[in-house]
């Protein structure tokens, strides 16, 4: 890319030569690359991300997301949205709107390809009645338990149903009475007729419509029998002319169906590759447990900062950047394994360090008074925004005599290699001065240290030292005049264990919550952030990076904590 104003392309060094390799494909890049080499597809790379609107998404739904955008976007092809929506009982237009939302925050777009599974209802049923009418398919009367039954196990063949050599008249007019609400939901199914002794239990006669008397978010009451996913997914596919249909390892076993239907329907055949869901620990990915946390009231809703949803994260204060850096981190592969959530909070800490502006807040505040300082005065001591960044400029914090510091950044009796403020030593107050304290008031019942008095030396102005001399510690403050209260939530896992799911024999999962996720805190913040807004980003010095929650009001500011900064400080004891 050249600005209108920078030198033509022919005087850009050439960078093909000495640049670092190509970064390594994945094996479904490798995939598509063949394909477009032997021309598998004409050239075309046509992808969908395919949820069902049954809840908001997460962070495993991202790593679809970056991979079938991705594709579409790295090879000049397509991704289409489509809404796997089959299960009228589960489905809402709120998840569908979510799901449009957050894919949009995420950075990807889908012009008008929007699509719906419930679109193809019609041409699903036509089928239906075709392969019933090519002896493939059939009605079958047994009950849902007598279908499961019949269906035998991994060990043990399935046994055919007793309705499973009626004759294609009689199957087309049960189908046809199905669907006209003759039966009472339950009552009978449509069928595959595949092969009841396969080792594949997926290929024993799959199930492939359902009477259900449900209210579907599209279609209304138009329909009372619904297609089941496999005889659904393959065909929405291959309407769509989708070239590699990507979907998770589960469905491995799905593909020997997926191929079934689309062969004995000879219809348009895209191929299925499957890859490794995404798994993260300290927290639970499947959507019945994100649905459970909701309505069991574990969280404050789909969006309370500490689930995993895309809603969540949002709301944290993840940036759509460092999601999608972590997606492209962690890569695709075959094989099914759990990443550390500190890579995901890697991501986020690097993409604010470039970007966050920086400011000072105090989260648990202790009272300073600097003896000599002027009563009454004020002075406005310029701080840098953004180290990382010299565009970001400066600004003014106002200094004065009452000022507040961590409370853990003093300490009267300090342990070994405490180089924060205590009885005698000095300090760099970061942009400020100088200050070394002389005395601390106690609060005499619990013995707490209430005020600390120091005294600051006017000639480090700015923090500098004209005469060289060493100040091991820095550490932030803010103005008492001038501060403003906030109410700052720092958060922690979900889950207190690594792997959430994990429970002792009778347990629950729910036991794993950690209940310590939120500690809300009222911070003393400097005075510029007054006019922060909504999903604003901040990295608070020494404590971490900070968002200015979507409860925040002018006069009533609400910061979430994103994630803390790696702190060198974290060694140091406990304060007992
Ligand atoms: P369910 O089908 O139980 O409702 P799901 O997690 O499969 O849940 P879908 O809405 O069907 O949810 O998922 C949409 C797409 O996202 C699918 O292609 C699925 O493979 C993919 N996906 C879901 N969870 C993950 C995950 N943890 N990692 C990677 N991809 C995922
Ligand atoms: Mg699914």
């Amino acid at each position: 890319m050249t600005s209108p104003n920078g030198p033509p392309p022919e005087s850009q060094p050439d960078k093909s030569e000495n640049d670092s390799p190509p970064p390594r494909l994945n094996f479904i890049q490798e995939i598509v690359e063949d394909d477009l080499r032997t021309g598998k597809w004409g050239g075309r790379v046509h992808t969908r991300f395919p949820p069902e609107p049954n809840g908001y998404l997460h962070i495993g739904h991202a790593k679809s997301i970056c991979l079938n955008f991705g594709l579409a976007l790295k090879y000049g092809g397509l991704c289409n949205m489509r809404f796997d929506d089959t299960n009228p009982s589960k489905e809402e237009e709120e998840y569908v709107q979510s799901i449009l939302a957050d894919i949009r925050w995420l950075g990807f777009g889908w012009d008008d390809r929007l699509y719906f599974a419930s679109d193809y209802f019609e041409q699903l049923y036509d089928w239906a009645v075709q392969l019933i009418q090519a002896g493939k398919a059939y009605v079958c009367d047994l009950t849902p338990d007598q279908v499961r039954e019949y269906r035998g196990t991994l060990t043990q063949p399935g046994r055919e149903s007793p309705f499973r050599n009626r004759s294609v008249a009689e199957n087309l007019d049960l189908f046809a009475r199905m669907r006209a609400g003759e039966f009472p939901d339950g009552a009978r199914t449509l069928r595959a007729k595949v092969d009841m002794a396969s080792p594949n239990v997926n290929m024993r006669d799959s199930v492939m419509y359902r009477i259900l008397r449900a209210t579907h978010h599209r279609t209304g009451d138009a329909w009372c029998i619904y297609p089941m996913y496999d005889f659904t997914h393959g065909q929405c596919d291959s309407i769509e002319r989708i070239t590699h249909s990507i979907c998770t390892l589960e469905f491995e076993n799905h593909r020997p169906l997926y191929d079934w239907f689309i062969e004995s329907l000879g219809i348009y055949h895209p191929q299925q590759i499957e890859f490794a869901r995404l798994n993260l620990t300290y927290t639970v990915m499947s959507k019945r447990r994100l649905l459970e946390l909701v309505t069991g009231k574990h969280v404050s809703g789909w969006d309370d900062p500490r689930m995993p949803t895309l809603a969540g994260l949002r709301r944290r204060g993840y940036t759509p950047e460092s999601i999608r850096l972590f997606c492209e981190r962690i890569g695709v592969a075959k094989f099914n394994s759990t990443i550390e959530i500190s890579q995901l909070e890697n991501a986020l800490r690097e993409d604010l360090n470039r970007r966050a502006p920086r400011v000072m807040a105090v989260l648990r505040p202790l009272k300073v008074v600097i003896d000599n300082y002027p009563a009454g005065k004020t002075e406005l001591l310029e701080a840098v925004n953004n180290p990382e960044d010299p565009a970001a400029g400066s600004r003014q914090v106002p200094f004065s005599r009452e000022l507040y510091i961590e409370d853990d950044d003093f300490r009267e009796v300090p342990p070994k290699k405490y180089h924060r403020l205590s009885p005698g030593v000095e300090v760099r107050l970061r942009y400020g001065y100088l200050v070394t304290c002389t005395s601390v008031e106690k609060d005499p019942q619990t013995g707490q240290p209430t005020v600390v008095h120091c005294t600051y030396d006017p000639a480090t102005r700015g923090g500098n030292t004209p005469d060289g001399r060493k100040v091991k510690g820095t550490i932030h403050w803010v103005s008492a005049g001038e501060a403003l209260k906030a109410e700052v939530r720092l958060y922690d896992h979900l889950f207190k264990t690594e792997n959430a799911d994990e429970v002792p024999p009778g347990g629950s999962y729910l036991q794993n919550l950690n209940p310590d996720s939120l500690v809300v805190a009222t911070a003393l913040v400097e005075p510029s952030l007054a006019t922060a807004k909504a999903a604003d980003f901040f990295q608070f010095e020494r404590q971490g990076y900070f968002v200015v929650d979507q409860d925040s009001r002018p006069g009533a500011l609400v910061f979430n904590r994103s994630v803390s900064l790696r702190d060198t400080w974290a060694k140091i004891e406990k304060k007992a």
